[in-house]
């Protein structure tokens, strides 16, 4: 499918190259901006088209805008992804070998967590067993603050979770690599880290947090939407979205 691109479409995917992510309130005013700077109409529920347009042409050099959920707020964000490199390979020109092993170690951690974090105290006891240059604390500590400065990971209060883009951005690396660890959101069927979990033993089945908060808002009962079962996690409120105005 070819469609032609004109400046508007070239100007968002300039931007997306400098800010690599974007929420979805901000991309939308980043597309009324880019189609009243270039004359071109813009409707505002033609989003997901003309990211289609750009993605078209964007496909043959393996990169993609994909659109995700943050798993903190239940916000959709859309990434500039490149798809040529399935695994964290990718981030080689900007970390050292010692450094990716960490950060594989980390996403380890995460993934194996039920509530989907990793502690500062793991990351840093995981070192002990890497099989390249061992990383001193001093040095862990510097690459996790860079690792959150470089949006991979998020910190809060020492725990670590993978970053929206992270997530948005690996995903089919981690499909892959944590076949049998791994699960999907029974609501959004995103892969999902942080999340509630059903207490039933032979279901089990995890639902992000801010799903949490849209599927129960209203039920006066929390059942399980798999297998019925009383949800015995206390739910979360549905957080608001207020569209910024940013310009
Ligand atoms: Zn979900
Ligand atoms: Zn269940």
């Amino acid at each position: 499918m070819s469609r032609q691109l004109g400046d508007s479409h070239r100007r968002f995917l300039q931007t997306m190259m400098t800010v690599g992510i974007v929420d979805e309130p901000g991309a939308r005013a980043l597309y009324q901006h880019c189609c009243e700077t270039h004359n071109t109409q813009c409707a505002p529920d033609k989003l997901d088209d003309f990211i289609d347009a750009i993605n078209s042409k964007l496909q043959p050099m393996f990169m993609q805008i994909r659109k995700g959920m943050s798993e903190d707020s239940g916000q959709q964000y859309y990434a500039l992804v490149n798809m040529a490199e399935t695994d964290i390979t990718r981030m080689s020109s900007d970390y050292a070998d010692n450094e990716l092993e960490l950060f594989r170690k980390t996403m380890d951690l995460i993934v194996n967590a039920e509530n989907g974090k990793a502690s500062s105290t793991d990351i840093l006891n995981s070192t002990d067993s890497m099989t390249t240059k061992k990383l001193k604390k001093s040095e862990t500590e510097l690459l996790l603050k860079r690792l959150v400065h470089d949006k991979w990971l998020n910190e809060k209060q020492g725990e670590y979770t993978l970053s929206t883009r992270c997530i948005i951005e690996m995903e089919p690396h981690i499909r892959t690599m944590y076949q049998d660890q791994v699960k999907l959101c029974h609501i959004c069927h995103s892969i999902a880290f942080q999340c509630q979990i059903c207490e039933n033993p032979t279901c089990g089945i995890k639902i992000h947090n801010p799903c949490v908060a849209r599927y129960f808002k209203g039920r006066p009962e929390p059942r399980c939407p798999a297998c019925d079962d009383f949800w015995p996690h206390e739910i979360p409120e549905v957080r608001r979205h207020h569209s910024q105005s940013r310009r």
